[in-house]
């Protein structure tokens, strides 16, 4: 029988389930004006979409579309939920425009670093956002400012030509708490001056280092969806720390995959991914 190590913590971490919170209240109002269109996906987690698709919410999503554009798409006045990766200022200002009628489920977590950037904006800081472009939550906050600099990698930061000794550096919540510091470190040499302020979050950090401080395995399973940040970031950390390791949406992918040689598995999952998505792959493997 093959061991199974379920590393923990596990389950939605606490935006995701603010998030949902916000869209079962909405959804259970009777006086919640109809329909009810989500501005992207609510959280990376196609499974739980579904389920809200299936109750009628209308989910815009379209990867080549920002958050404002999507916008467009909204024909008939109803309800909008902006997502929990937060929007820009402008996509508020048209939805209003649009005379929609506003719920914003941001996680509390991203809203602090939008605030901070704009107290720093204000006091005439350029600002170093280390981010992964296109994900939506670096579209929320680049919408702030034209003074934010986004950089993935120190490549980037070579090319940066910052002529401000004020500068403010932060990031992206879900980034992997292994590779930031090398950039923070660069940062600091290229901008001695640079105050840096470390914005994963508190989710993202203890799900890293569980999975750094599990005991090795043949084989680590790292359960969600392709499209989180969060969880891509958890398989990255567990081959840092030299272990096999697959991600799959659900146990569907397991069906044609051999389990020759392996005799001990870890498992994590994403903080958008429910659980019964693990259990499924748990009781799968057991079955072995
Ligand atoms: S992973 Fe972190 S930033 Fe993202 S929703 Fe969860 S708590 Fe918020």
């Amino acid at each position: 029988m093959i061991k199974i190590n379920r590393i923990e913590p596990q389950g939605f971490c606490g935006g995701v389930n603010n998030a949902i919170k916000i869209l079962d209240k909405v959804l259970s109002n009777s006086n919640t004006k109809k329909p009810i269109y989500l501005l992207g996906n609510l959280i990376h987690n196609k499974f739980v979409m579904n389920e809200y698709k299936e109750k009628g919410v209308i989910v815009l999503d379209n990867k080549e579309k920002t958050r404002l554009e999507l916008l467009d798409e909204i024909k008939t006045k109803g309800t909008v939920i902006f997502s929990a990766h937060g929007v820009e200022p402008k996509v508020y200002s048209k939805a209003k425009e649009l005379g929609l009628d506003i719920i914003d489920a941001t996680c509390p977590y991203v809203k602090v670093v939008h605030n901070k950037i704009s107290t720093y904006i204000n006091d005439g800081y350029q600002i170093i956002y280390i981010g992964t472009s296109k994900h939506p939550e670096c579209e929320g906050v680049l919408g702030i400012s034209k003074n934010i600099n986004l950089i993935t990698s120190i490549d980037d930061l070579n090319k940066l030509n910052i002529n401000n000794d004020k500068i403010y550096v932060t990031n992206q919540t879900t980034l992997s708490i292994y590779d930031i510091k090398e950039i923070f470190d660069s940062i600091l040499n290229k901008y001695p001056n640079a105050i840096i302020d470390d914005k994963i979050c508190n989710a993202t950090t203890i799900r890293q280092k569980a999975i750094m401080e599990q005991d090795i395995v043949d084989l680590c399973i790292i359960v969600g969806d392709p499209s989180s940040s969060n969880t891509k970031k958890l398989k990255k950390v567990s081959e840092l720390k030299g272990i096999k390791t697959i991600m799959i949406e659900s146990v569907k992918e397991l069906y044609n995959y051999s389990f020759d040689n392996i005799n001990s598995i870890s498992i994590s999952s994403g903080a958008s991914t429910p659980k019964y998505l693990v259990d499924e792959v748990i009781e799968y493997i057991n079955n072995k």
